[in-house]
């Protein structure tokens, strides 16, 4: 299985690296700190959940992982609230931008899910109300989860974004005025950003959610994050919703319930076998990277690894 999965990664790095010029898109530049990373990068890694462990291209280069950390952010909120959490994000896809307004607005104040801004912001807003030191708990928690006791903040991303915050902090005060928001904005403002400016390569990424593809237990330790139900339920929310208002191009593509950040990263799951990170910055209009979804999919294809 190993060399398998091997010489497929291999075989798509060279694919991709072909191809670069190809790929549709740019580099986020939005969050000025972001637009640094050179757009000819690729990486992927695999963890299976019989501890197999592959990796091509820059698999051991930094990140960071943006809005990967939603699907973390909800997982410590289910934790904490159950389905109680429901009551103030909702879990249908939502067909618009990841950092839209108006949606918001119609629908008095609560996000369409958790994947997108304002669903992650609220969620951690909940989180902040739980936690005394939220971006301390969520670091500790991938260090532990990734095996990697040094992963830290990029602190001039983390600024960056927060000098750059007006729509995410309109979405945030927004939720406020309908009484969806318990926390300072910028408070909790703060602490999303520096979730997302947690600095991870795709080795520790796959590594990281390994419970997602393993029924709510981590791979390497047997740590239990949640239950077997609430990992089903959190996949399908990642299947409908992960990749903004592309998300059914993905499902359809790939076929594998997905999260994808602005940095470039793409985290994919195939329940009860492995969990798979891609990174390549270039992103397409949607936000999500192109040269991702493309492996994501030769991926897919090649270990026939579509869901249906
Ligand atoms: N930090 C980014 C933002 O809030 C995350 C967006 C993303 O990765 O989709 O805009």
């Amino acid at each position: 299985m190993t060399v398998n999965i091997q010489t497929v990664l291999d075989d798509i790095n060279q694919d991709v690296r072909n191809q670069f010029d190809t790929f549709e898109g740019k580099v986020a530049d939005y969050i000025p700190a972001l637009s640094r990373m050179p757009a000819d990068r690729f990486a992927m890694a695999v963890y299976g959940v019989d501890g197999t462990f592959c990796h091509t291209g820059d698999a051991h280069q930094r990140f960071t992982i943006q809005s990967v950390s939603k699907v973390l952010t909800l997982t410590l909120a289910l934790q904490r609230y159950g389905d109680s959490l429901w009551d103030r994000v909702g879990k249908e896809p939502s067909g618009t931008a990841f950092n839209s307004l108006t949606q918001l607005e119609f629908e008095g104040g609560k996000p369409r899910n958790p994947f997108i801004n304002a669903g992650a912001i609220v969620t951690c807003d909940a989180l902040y109300s739980r936690l005394s030191a939220p971006t301390h708990h969520m670091l500790e928690t991938l260090r532990s989860l990734s095996n990697n006791p040094r992963l830290t903040i990029n602190a001039i991303v983390a600024r960056s974004e927060f000098e750059h915050r007006h729509r995410n902090a309109a979405m945030a005060h927004l939720m406020k005025s309908f009484g969806n928001f318990e926390n300072d904005v910028e408070d909790v403002l703060r602490a999303y950003f520096s979730f997302c400016a947690i600095e991870m390569c795709t080795t520790e990424l796959a590594r990281a959610f390994s419970y997602l593809a393993n029924k709510g237990e981590a791979v390497a330790d047997g740590q239990h994050v949640l239950s077997s139900k609430q990992n089903s339920q959190l996949n399908s929310l990642l299947f409908t919703s992960g990749l903004y208002d592309a998300s059914g191009d993905f499902a359809y593509r790939v076929g594998m319930p997905g999260k994808s950040g602005v940095g470039g990263a793409i985290l994919a799951v195939v329940p009860g076998r492995f969990t798979v990170a891609v990174w390549s910055p270039k992103l397409n209009r949607y936000g999500n990277s192109s040269a991702g979804i493309y492996a994501l999919e030769q991926f897919a294809d090649r270990l026939n690894l579509h869901l249906f």
